[in-house]
């Protein structure tokens, strides 16, 4: 019996092309080819309308039968389909085909076929998909509940999850599951190929976080984003890993509430969650894992547990900032904070010398209120002259006060631009980009340094100025700390570093020449935020979790992860390994 089935269709009989086609790919078959006859329609044009009337049939245009292949010019005939072939994908096929093929002119034609190839695995893929699997990875054993959503790298969604905001991938298989116990499903099937990368991925915006690789798996936990309130006096949220804080914060704004989260809307809970949450309501309100109640997480082994205070307490001080090493989080419980309007500020400054900019920045943002917090943003000095960019909030809805709040900032520089609003904490975050359906457009690897900041000293300020010099560093970040994130005491949380004046980010291009530059300034700092950390080497692990922190977080790997299933971000061995 063949392996696939399909209809062919005559170019010189257009009326009921497309509808022949849909049923045939609703009846299951495989392809529809498209016979190529003189005086009959283009059969590119054709494919491409099918290909927009149909979701997953292939289509053929055999290229050595084809009667127009014979007319054009080769240079055309390659353009048309390189087209198709980047906008149909693998569904695609202008090769020699092993298939059951029978014409097919009426309704009844590919009723009579759909009934002859008979009750097949609907899920099973085409051969021209199958032809691009990667090694190691058995896709005939995919859990049955994930089979219809997983995509592998042959399939027309693979574009719009093979990559991350800030990297290329090419994994091997994409599981997406949509509740805890698919999530249980798909950790069987890794723990059953543990010789392949793991990544999981909520919302792709990781940076330490290896959301995506080359021919392993990820589990996109992307469809689990819901956001339902639980107790609307106690102002309790419970929220799924996939919501990006855009979506929370739209949610929230409508019951006049807010939630801490990072300066950038598309960002996912799943990953900031886990790790910590440095953003602009923090010297008010703390960061994001402060105002957790309780997580819900499956574990290594597809255990499905909760953690909170009173509910494996070990476990809710480890996800609060090394999250990523314990488990898939399925949802978070928040209380969050009410809300009134707040000033939104993005001013652009010049500065002729950044070193005294980075000094008064400093001695401003050490006599902020709590209300206000102001990033600093700076690239290399072109013929010495820097752009700083500031951008902050100040969560007061009285103009007057933001205004007296900003004017400080304002001043440490010559004001270029400025642009101050009242507006809600949601509008703030919808600023990010929506992520289209082709997904996150990623290419290569990010190249970041991140380090915690005790005191922004003169001294730092001439480091940090020669090292915008070098130009290795083409965005240099300064995110203001202080206030509420030392509320909480530094063990309370496995985020440890609670009361550096700022978190300093660099991105560069090249990795050895950042980390040369980077680390002639390591006497300047005290730990670094891993959220904003690429160096692999070693010792940063140390540097995110000190020696005391990092055993226990060891002993705790042990028994929750003992085998290091979850390895994708900043990973802590179990204590036995
Ligand atoms: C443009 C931009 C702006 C940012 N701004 C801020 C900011 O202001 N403040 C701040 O604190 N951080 C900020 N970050 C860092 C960001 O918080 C982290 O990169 C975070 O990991 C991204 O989460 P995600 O779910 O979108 O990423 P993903 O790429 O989906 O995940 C990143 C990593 O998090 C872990 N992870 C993801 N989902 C889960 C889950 N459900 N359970 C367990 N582990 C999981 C995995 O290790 C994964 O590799 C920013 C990042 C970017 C790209």
């Amino acid at each position: 019996m063949a392996d696939e089935w399909g209809i062919e269709l005559s170019l010189a009989e257009p009326g009921t092309l497309a509808a022949l086609a849909e049923r045939a790919e609703a009846g299951g078959l495989d392809v529809v080819v498209l016979k190529d006859e003189d005086n009959g329609l283009d059969p590119w044009t054709t494919a491409a309308w099918l290909a927009g009337r149909t979701e997953s049939i292939q289509i053929a245009i055999p290229r050595e039968t084809g009667e127009t292949h014979k007319k054009v010019s080769p240079a055309m005939a390659e353009k048309a389909l390189d087209s198709l072939a980047l906008l149909a994908g693998t569904r695609l096929i202008t090769t020699a085909l092993d298939a059951e093929i029978a014409p097919a002119t009426t309704l009844d034609d590919v009723d009579r076929l759909i009934e002859k190839a008979g009750d097949r695995d609907r899920s099973r893929r085409p051969a021209a998909v199958r032809a691009l699997r990667r090694d190691g990875i058995d896709y005939d054993d995919i859990p049955a509940s994930l089979r219809k959503t997983a995509i592998e790298p042959g399939d027309p969604g693979y574009r719009g999850v093979r990559s991350t905001y800030l990297r290329g991938g090419s994994p091997g298989l994409v599981l997406r599951p949509a509740n805890p116990a698919e999530v249980a499903d798909a950790l069987s099937f890794a723990r059953r190929h543990r010789h392949v990368p793991l990544g999981i991925r909520s919302a792709g915006h990781g940076v330490s976080g290896r959301s995506t690789n080359d021919g392993g798996l990820v589990i996109d936990v992307s469809a689990m984003n819901e956001i339902t309130v639980l107790d609307e006096h106690q102002r309790l949220v419970r929220i799924g890993p996939g919501a990006t804080w855009k979506q929370v914060a739209a949610a929230l704004d409508e019951h006049g509430w807010a939630l801490g989260s990072g300066d950038y809307g598309g960002v996912g809970v799943g990953g900031l969650a886990t790790a910590g949450g440095i953003g602009l309501l923090s010297r008010q309100h703390g960061l994001t894992i402060d105002r957790l109640r309780a997580v819900e997480l499956t574990t290594a082994d597809g255990t499905h547990v909760r953690a909170s205070a009173q509910e494996n307490p070990d476990l809710f001080w480890a996800v609060r900032g090394a999250g990523a090493n314990f488990g898939v989080a399925t949802a978070f419980e928040f209380e969050v904070e009410e809300t009134d309007k707040v000033g939104w500020a993005q001013l652009v400054l010049v500065s002729p010398d950044i070193e005294q900019t980075l000094v008064e920045f400093g001695e401003v943002a050490r006599a902020a209120d709590r209300d206000t917090t102001v990033f600093l943003v700076t690239g290399p000095p072109r013929q010495g002259q820097s752009v700083v960019q500031l951008y902050g909030l100040v969560d007061n809805p009285d103009p007057e006060i933001v205004v007296e709040r900003l004017t400080p900032f304002a001043q440490t520089g010559l004001l270029a631009q400025q642009q101050v609003v009242l507006t809600s904490y949601a509008q703030v975050m919808a600023e990010a980009a929506d992520v289209g359906p082709n997904g996150h457009h990623g290419r290569g690897e990010p190249v970041t340094r991140s380090a915690f900041l005790p005191v922004l000293t003169p001294e730092f300020a001439q480091d940090a100025a020669r090292l915008l010099r070098t130009g290795q560093v083409y965005f240099f970040q300064l995110r203001h700390m202080g206030g509420a994130i030392a509320d909480t005491p530094a063990g309370e949380t496995a985020f440890t570093h609670r009361t550096p004046e700022f978190q300093v980010t660099a991105m560069g291009g090249d990795r050895a020449a950042l980390n040369n530059a980077w680390d002639r300034l390591a006497h300047h700092f005290d730990g670094l935020y891993l959220s904003f950390e690429t160096d692999t080497r070693p010792e940063r692990l140390t540097d995110a979790f000190p020696p005391p922190v990092l055993e226990r977080l060891r002993g705790l790997k042990n028994d929750y992860d003992p085998t290091n299933l979850f390895r994708d971000n900043f990973n802590v061995k179990p204590r036995e390994i």
